[in-house]
């Protein structure tokens, strides 16, 4: 018999109606005859809600409390699922992240998983229970609530697979799995039957939304299989494993984006060979994620540097370089908002050049103007103006023949 996790997602569990229907879903993997640890998130919006509550209390909330704030919404579906389960004739029982034994960073907001003890859960499951986990948070050494970042459940579920040596980890959710692109947006995206854990790190990390990227990290690094799938329908979802033969001849697989990003330029920094480690160190001592970085020589003894970060980091990078701006020795800085990246993403870019010839000519002939530029083996993304950014996604997932990836599957 071996040990399953699911994982449902804040809509799956909008309503106590919902709830019941979750329930029916744990105990059809129940009744399969196997072990299931169950991971949910806060019910609806309730994170979102959390977050407003706060603001109206205070402008930049202490991140301490913020993060015992928003543990609370998960506590809430825990229970309740619980209790469902119970009036079905389960035996269950349910685990705030502390109770479950995950262990994290002590980094409020975005916490990491260090360590989790498992013991809990075993003993739980062995005396014939189902295991309700509250997603998204854990506790540090000393003793404090933290939470994992947003959409941080993923990773809770993920994290548990691996440390209990899960046959799978199922991420049941409000769509049916993983597409080409985000179809709110994308019209014409289509659902993917599987893609790497390569890929899916990319797109995770690029923008989209359907998985914590740390949640995809895990189960690359653990070697667990996941799957993601619709909570409401019984249909296939997308399967995220290591060898992926299907649809290989498909160049690009996906296209990701994200809005709400900022280009900070540093005008005038002293050109030492510690210059752009001084800057860096100095941000990530602040736990400031910088993405793509752009270096420009502008005489012998000075360059101009470029950067982005979300737009919700903006202000403490700016606070941060302020103020160490004569030890870090720069003249001037300058920040732009407004902007967001797109994406190109797929395994089938490293034997095949021209790909990001071809994305930066699709951009020109459409009148998209390209502010930032990074690569990786399997994916090259560009910063634009933000009003554009559906626009190129669209643009560039039909140039890449994206709306026809139904066909290619039933080709194979
Ligand atoms: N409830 C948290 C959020 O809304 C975590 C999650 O749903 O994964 O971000
Ligand atoms: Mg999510």
């Amino acid at each position: 018999m071996g040990i399953i996790v699911q994982k449902f997602g804040g809509t799956s569990v909008g309503s106590t109606e919902r709830i019941r229907h979750v329930a029916q879903r744990v105990i059809e993997e129940k009744e399969r005859g196997n072990d299931v640890v169950v991971v949910v998130s806060a019910m609806g919006k309730t994170t979102d809600q959390l977050v407003s509550l706060a603001k109206e209390i205070s402008t930049y909330p202490n991140k301490r409390e913020l993060d015992m704030l928003l543990s609370t919404g998960e506590q809430v579906t825990i229970a309740l699922l619980t209790m469902a389960l119970h009036e079905l004739g389960y035996k269950a029982v349910s685990y705030t992240g502390w109770q479950a034994g995950i262990q994290t960073e002590a980094v409020h907001g975005n916490a990491r998983i260090t360590h989790i003890t498992t013991e809990p859960i075993l003993n739980a499951l062995n005396e014939g229970n189902i295991v309700v986990v509250a997603g998204f948070q854990g506790i540090t050494s000393e003793g404090a609530i933290t939470t994992l970042g947003r959409g941080g459940s993923d990773t809770t579920a993920v994290a548990l697979a691996a440390s209990l040596s899960a046959e799978r980890c199922d991420i049941y959710t409000d769509v049916t799995g993983v597409y080409t692109s985000d179809p709110r947006y994308v019209k014409a995206a289509r659902q993917l039957k599987a893609i790497s854990y390569d890929e899916m790190l990319e797109m995770a990390n690029l923008g989209a939304g359907v998985l914590h990227p740390r949640a995809v990290e895990f189960a690359k690094n653990y070697r667990v299989p996941l799957t993601v799938r619709s909570s409401m329908e019984h249909v296939d979802g997308t399967y995220i494993e290591e060898v992926n033969t299907m649809e290989s001849n498909l160049i690009v697989r996906g296209v990701a984006f994200e809005k709400e990003i900022t280009r900070i330029t540093v005008h005038g920094l002293t050109n030492q060979i510690t210059s752009l480690s001084s800057i860096f160190t100095t941000l990530a001592n602040h736990h400031i994620n910088v993405d793509i970085i752009i270096q420009v020589q502008t005489d012998e003894n000075t360059t101009n540097l470029s950067f982005s970060v979300k737009d919700e980091d903006v202000r403490e990078t700016l606070a941060v370089l302020n103020e160490h701006q004569s030890s870090l020795g720069f003249e001037k800085m300058e920040a732009e908002s407004g902007l967001a990246k797109v994406s190109i993403v797929g395994s089938g870019m490293i034997s095949n050049p021209g790909v990001a010839a071809k994305m930066f000519d699709v951009l020109a002939q459409n009148g998209i103007q390209i502010k930032m530029v990074s690569t990786s083996e399997i994916k090259v993304s560009v910063v634009v103006d933000q009003k554009e950014m559906i626009r190129a996604a669209e643009i560039l997932h039909e140039a890449f023949g994206l709306d026809k990836v139904e066909e290619t599957i039933a080709a194979l």
